[in-house]
C-alpha cells in the first residue's frame, strides 16, 4: 500500500502530537508546510528553535523573553492585587478585560489528582512565600480559576493554606457570571470583566 514519502510522514507525525490536532488534520497541514517557500520554512524552523529560549518569570512564572517579565518589571501596577491564574493563556486573557491592574501569579496547572496534578506540581508555595515576602503589600489575592472541580479544590486548598498563615487579608474569587464549568479563556472579554469586578470575598 502506498503512503507518504518517509520524511512527510515524519513531518506529519511531529505535526499529530499537537493538542487538537487529529490524525486527517495533521495530514492537511503537513502537505501545506511542503507546499509553503523554503524561506517559510527556514522561518518556521527558526522560530520553533528560538522558542527555546523562552523562560518562566522568576516572580510569577508567567511564561517570558526575561528573568522578570514585563508585567512583574511594570512599577506602575497596584501592588495591592494578585491574581492567580492557572496558565500563561489567563494572564491574556484577564488583561483583554483592562480591569485588572495589579500583579498575577501562574500556577502552571490545577490540582487535579486524576492527572497526577497535585499541590507540589503547581506553584503554590511559592505563591505563598511570595505573599510572606512582601509583608503585607499584597491586601487581596484573586483566584481566577474556571468554576469547576479542579477550579474549586485547587481554590479551596490555596484559601485554607493562606488563611492559616494569615499573610493575606483577603481572598476572593470570580463572580459565577461565568456559566459552570465553562472556560475563562473562551470568556468574552465584558463577561470576564464583569466576572473581575464582582469577584466574591471566600
Ligand atoms: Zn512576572
Amino acid at each position: 500500500m502506498y503512503n507518504y514519502p518517509h520524511k512527510l510522514l515524519k513531518l506529519i507525525n511531529e505535526i499529530s502530537k499537537l493538542p487538537g490536532v487529529g490524525p486527517k488534520m495533521a495530514e492537511r497541514i503537513g502537505l501545506h508546510i511542503i507546499k509553503k517557500e523554503y524561506e517559510y520554512i527556514d522561518n518556521f524552523s527558526l522560530v520553533l528553535q528560538e522558542s527555546k529560549e523562552l523562560t518562566f518569570c522568576k516572580e510569577c512564572f508567567n511564561v517570558s523573553d526575561f528573568d522578570l517579565c514585563p508585567i512583574c518589571a511594570d512599577n506602575d501596577r497596584d501592588k495591592a492585587l494578585l491574581c492567580v491564574v492557572e496558565s500563561a493563556e489567563e494572564v491574556i486573557t484577564v488583561e483583554r478585560t483592562g480591569k485588572f491592574n495589579g500583579y498575577y501569579h501562574v500556577l502552571q496547572g490545577l490540582i487535579n489528582p486524576l492527572n497526577n496534578m497535585l499541590p507540589d506540581n503547581l506553584r503554590i508555595r511559592e505563591l505563598l512565600d511570595r505573599v510572606k515576602n512582601k509583608n503585607g503589600a499584597i491586601k487581596e489575592i484573586i483566584l481566577a480559576f474556571n468554576h469547576s472541580v479542579e477550579g474549586d479544590a485547587t481554590s479551596l486548598y490555596i484559601s485554607g493554606l493562606a488563611k492559616d498563615s494569615s499573610a493575606v487579608m483577603k481572598i476572593s474569587r470570580l463572580a459565577k457570571g461565568l456559566p459552570t464549568g465553562s472556560d475563562i479563556r473562551y470568556a468574552d472579554e465584558i463577561t470576564l470583566g464583569q466576572a473581575i469586578i464582582e469577584r466574591k470575598e471566600i
